[in-house]
């Protein structure tokens, strides 16, 4: 099996083996190269230390130097060279108390979490596979590379990127596998919210989402996301698979409709450390999921435009479409195309008038100057074409009175 790796790889290794050391693609890449899927990165395995890494090469940059990583530049793209190497023990859980190099690839790929992971590639040798990794691929497995339960001891992250792989690949966890996740569920607890994130995300964005179920089967969910377990306890757990899986597979939409069964999108958003940005689209979404938004009128659909931005808007469409079935949202997507496409005013920022314009006309400062410019919107949002300067400043000044007369009864 040949598998056509990216120039700058090959340039790579080449450069490492012409100099007498081992380099290998290694990992992912191979993995996903293998499935003919484009990997996302090309990881590079050699037998060099990172200062003959350093030497050998022109723009490096010292990523991870204590594990043995050289973040090697060719043009704009970056690859991670890492010296073969052993993890020490893990006394925590989460990280090895010491990394050791070694001059061989088996060995390497040892310290790899599953067998499907832990293959090597050069176009020299061929597939270098010592723990079954192809034929675990062609059984569509994931499986430990030796002892599950050590090696879930060691690391206990590794558990929750069994279901990860499972939930992108959509393969199965081998049964011992599968055992030693239920019976260490519990240590998950020991690594951290942002490590735990960046699996969920990548398992959110996968082939089989609804596979996020292998959560609670085997017991993880309730250390890092009880909200599911209450879910299902509800009966209410295959409804949101079902929308999972018919839902696109775009980071916001999918925890939008996750948070939207399981309820609370802003505390378990914040407790797996999402960024303010991502956690607010999801509120935004989920707080926007009902049924009647498919009969809402043209100007309703211009005042959630300018709540939303028009940036969400699309996954918007989506997530209620995941929830209330294919094509739900087609008349409103055409109604949003027609708005942007006619230029039509929505938003307070593209207002003939502005927040200055209201001070002028002689408007008390304060709150009444918002009063007025939400007032403003609303008329141009009900009448298209009405957003001209002077008539706005005319309704200002009509609206400021009607404030001012009213204030002083
Ligand atoms: P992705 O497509 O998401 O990048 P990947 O398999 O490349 O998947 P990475 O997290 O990029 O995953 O890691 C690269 C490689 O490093 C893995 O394929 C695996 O061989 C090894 N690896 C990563 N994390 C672990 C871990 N926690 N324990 C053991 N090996 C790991
Ligand atoms: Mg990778």
């Amino acid at each position: 099996m040949r598998i056509q790796m990216p120039d700058a790889v090959s340039m790579i290794i080449k450069k490492l083996l012409d100099a007498g050391y081992e380099a290998y693609s290694v990992g992912g890449c191979v993995r996903d190269a293998l499935l003919s899927r484009t990997p996302c990165d090309w990881d590079i395995t050699t037998s060099a230390t990172p200062d003959v890494i350093k030497r050998l090469f022109q723009r490096t940059v010292d990523t991870g130097i204590k594990h043995g990583t050289v973040t090697v530049l060719v043009r704009s793209e970056s690859f991670e060279v890492t010296t073969y190497r052993v993890d020490g023990i893990y006394l925590d859980g989460r990280h090895p108390e010491s990394v050791s190099f070694t001059r061989s690839l088996s060995e390497d790929l040892l310290r790899r979490d599953f067998t499907i992971n832990a293959m090597a590639y050069n176009y020299d040798s061929g597939l270098v596979d010592p723990y079954g990794g192809e034929k675990d691929l062609a059984a569509k497995l994931i499986r430990c590379v030796g002892d599950p339960l050590a090696r879930f001891g060691e690391d206990a992250l590794r558990m929750l990127r069994a279901i990860r792989f499972s939930a992108c690949l959509s393969f199965e966890i081998e049964g011992d596998t599968f055992s030693a996740i239920k019976e260490l569920a519990p240590s998950i607890k020991s690594v951290s919210p942002e490590r735990i994130c960046v699996e969920l995300c990548k398992l959110l964005a996968g082939d089989r989402p609804d596979l996020i179920s292998l959560l609670c089967e085997t017991g993880l969910a309730g250390f890092i996301m009880p909200e599911l377990d209450a879910l299902f306890e509800r009966g209410d757990g295959e409804k949101l698979l079902a929308s999972l899986s018919s839902s696109r597979p775009d980071r916001i939409v999918r925890w939008a409709v996750l948070t939207h069964f399981t309820g609370n999108p802003v505390k378990i958003m914040r407790r797996l450390r999402f960024d303010n940005k991502t956690t607010d689209g999801v509120f935004m979404l989920t707080s926007h999921s009902e049924p009647f938004y498919a009969d809402i009128s043209r100007s309703g659909l211009k005042r959630i435009m300018a709540k939303l931005g028009t940036g969400l808007i699309p996954s918007w469409f989506d997530f209620l479409d995941a929830l209330h079935g294919e094509g739900f949202s087609n008349d409103l997507r055409e109604t949003f195309r027609d708005i942007l496409e006619k230029n039509e005013c929505f938003s307070m920022r593209d207002l003939a008038v502005t927040g200055k314009d209201i001070l002028e006309l002689g408007c008390p400062k304060g709150s009444s100057v918002g009063e007025v410019l939400d007032f403003l919107l609303d008329e141009v949002i009900k009448t298209p074409g009405s957003n001209e300067r002077e008539p706005l400043r005319e309704l200002a000044r009509e609206c400021i009175k009607g404030l001012t007369d009213n204030r002083q009864t």
